[in-house]
């Protein structure tokens, strides 16, 4: 039985319509399910026979900035999704156009939007189609990181770590490296290895590049796994400083990530009781408040 994410297989979305489709790792000559264009398909290629190219500067990495620029930012994927789509369909066939840059954006864009709709075998095709088509291996590392993450979501261990398998950090921007490594503390929280995600992200307050956001809340919730939950409720605090309440406490509930301590932070202010810092800080207030008196009796 295979899985969506299933490394041994090879799925790729048409060409003429877009759909889905498993094809040889070969290649070879198939016929689309879903709209019968015959298509001539590559074999596989894999990364150790590719050549390798310049580094790109960090901003070819800037999903944000992308975002930013298609216009898209802040709107619904039933209004963005049709937009990336388009923009995915142009740069596949345009791979090399900046250096691969519009269809990076577009393929993790696009991707995302599947995934939010529950839509797996489509999200799997448009990443593995573009790690085959993207020039720059940090590209195609961050892709295939997020092949991994969307498999260790579902549960497809195996897969998970076959497509992280293929990212070799050496030599890659800072950026790229650390999306590594919160894919590792992905995989890492995904198999209930608590004390490797602390080991693996740094605390929230020393985070930084686009997966920060993500390393907080994998951290936050092995803190919680692990029984330390003073911590993991400073970090939740820090990181929703950082990088807002809505985008962090929005993910980690779809993640199903840190319980308590999300309910912690919810909790209406009254119910909870006064930490040490407040008690102490009423005790040396009261203490002045009798010094103050002692004083102007005793003058
Ligand atoms: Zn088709």
């Amino acid at each position: 039985m295979t899985t969506v994410f299933d490394f041994t297989v090879r799925a790729i979305a048409c060409i003429n319509c877009g759909a889905p489709q498993q094809v040889p790792p070969g290649g070879g000559t198939v016929e689309c399910s879903h709209c019968r264009s015959t298509l001539v398909i590559e074999p596989r290629r894999h990364e150790a026979a590719l050549p390798e190219r310049p580094p790109l500067p960090a901003a070819a990495y800037d999903l944000q900035g992308f975002l930013r620029s298609s216009g898209m930012d802040g709107k619904p994927w039933s209004e963005s999704l049709p937009v990336f789509r388009a923009m995915w369909d142009e740069a596949r066939r345009h791979p090399e156009h900046e250096d691969g840059v519009p269809l990076f954006g577009a393929t993790l864009m696009l991707a995302t939007g599947y995934g939010a709709q529950g839509d797996q075998p489509s999200r799997r095709a448009v990443l593995e189609t573009a790690v085959e088509l993207l020039p720059d291996r940090g590209h195609r590392c961050i892709v295939r990181c997020h092949l991994a993450r969307a498999a260790n979501r579902l549960g497809e261990r195996e897969a998970a770590r076959a497509w992280l398998a293929q990212c070799d950090p050496r030599g890659l921007a800072e950026v790229v490296a650390d999306e590594i490594r919160v894919s590792e503390a992905s995989l890492a929280n995904g198999r209930g290895d608590h004390a490797r995600v602390v080991e693996l992200v740094p605390p929230a307050a020393r985070a930084t590049g686009a997966s920060a956001s993500l390393g907080a809340q994998l951290r936050i919730d092995s803190l919680e796994h692990l029984g330390r939950d003073a911590e993991a409720r400073a970090e939740l605090a820090i990181a929703i400083e950082r990088h807002g309440a809505e985008v962090v406490l929005g993910w980690m509930a779809v993640n199903e990530l840190a319980p308590r301590t999300r309910a912690a932070y919810a909790a209406p202010p009254r119910a909870r009781m006064p930490t040490p810092i407040v008690v102490v800080l009423l005790l040396v207030l009261a203490g002045g408040v009798v010094a103050w008196v002692v004083t102007s009796i005793g003058s």
